[in-house]
């Protein structure tokens, strides 16, 4: 079984503000099929979605199963108002908000939910964020309510602090996990968090000349020695590529992908990623 567990369907690898507006008065099929075929032809039928806001993971799941692929999604993330995540979800104000937008997820049978707790990797200085996270009181809240309802939790997580709430609120997924302390990897140890760090949105910029490749080379071997300490730890691991992010296609991406996860961990690499593909195919999927 070959999988990726970080995708964002709406979003093309190359030019975000194009990809989006193509669906802007009502979902186009053509790119999402485009979308669908190149994963199919790889033999990548396992994909996890991170949402959108514009119905377009929804409609991918509706034409997923022609093209022989099990496409998971929480329809859209969920954020904090004033916080980062609006390009992919909706925001909350209150927690009835909050119940409200799980709510929607549930009525429209979304898979999991999907939230977002910090902000994205600064790539112009190492070791910074463009913004902070939530309270770590908010992002277990958010997770607690989203398990209380019955949905797996895959989280936007940066930041040793944010990670750390989040893993200790049992949260199922944690995504890119960047700058994760020497705690924080003891922690994910000892949880059944699966971590998906995915590498490609920082290594595939490598020679684009759009960062310093000094720092982003320094971003990266920091990320590869936590998953190699995670691994040695005993963490669960998974391949999740970000593709739709820029500079990483979806179908290429995720070969990308497997190959910087393999390089990161070395010898057991293929059964370490094969059992963290496993529990999340187990445990993404639909409340009963
Ligand atoms: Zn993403």
């Amino acid at each position: 079984m070959r999988g990726d567990c970080h995708i964002h369907v709406i979003m093309d690898g190359v030019n975000y503000r194009q990809a989006v507006d193509l669906h802007r008065e009502q979902v186009q099929d053509e790119p999402i099929r485009r979308c669908l075929s190149a994963y199919r032809d790889r033999g990548i039928t396992f994909l996890r979605e991170g949402g959108d806001a514009r119905h377009v993971s929804e409609r991918a799941r509706e034409l997923a199963p022609a093209y022989g692929l099990d496409y998971r999604t929480p329809l859209f993330a969920i954020h904090k108002k004033g916080h980062y995540g609006g390009i992919v979800g909706y925001a909350f104000e209150t927690w009835d908000e909050y119940r409200a937008l799980v709510g929607q997820v549930r009525e429209k049978q979304g898979d999991f939910i999907k939230i977002m707790t910090s902000g994205l990797i600064d790539f112009r200085q190492v070791g910074a964020l463009s913004e902070e996270g939530l309270e770590p009181e908010t992002i277990r809240e958010m997770i607690h309510i989203a398990h209380e309802e019955g949905f797996a939790v895959m989280s936007h997580t940066n930041g040793a602090a944010n990670a750390l709430a989040a893993i200790e609120a049992g949260v199922d997924s944690l995504e890119h996990g960047a700058f994760l302390s020497e705690e924080c990897l003891e922690a994910l140890a000892e949880s059944r968090t699966v971590w998906v760090p995915t590498l490609s949105p920082c290594l595939n910029m490598l020679g684009s000349g759009r960062y310093d490749d000094g720092v982003l080379r320094e971003i990266g071997r920091i990320h590869r020695e936590n998953i190699r300490q995670a691994a040695q730890k005993g963490a669960l691991l998974a391949v999740g590529s970000d593709a739709g992010a820029w500079q990483v296609p979806h179908g290429p991406g995720t070969e990308t992908e497997e190959r910087w996860m393999r390089q990161a961990l070395g010898e057991g690499a293929e059964e370490l990623l094969e059992r963290g593909l496993e529990e999340i195919r187990r445990r993404f999927r639909r409340p009963a």
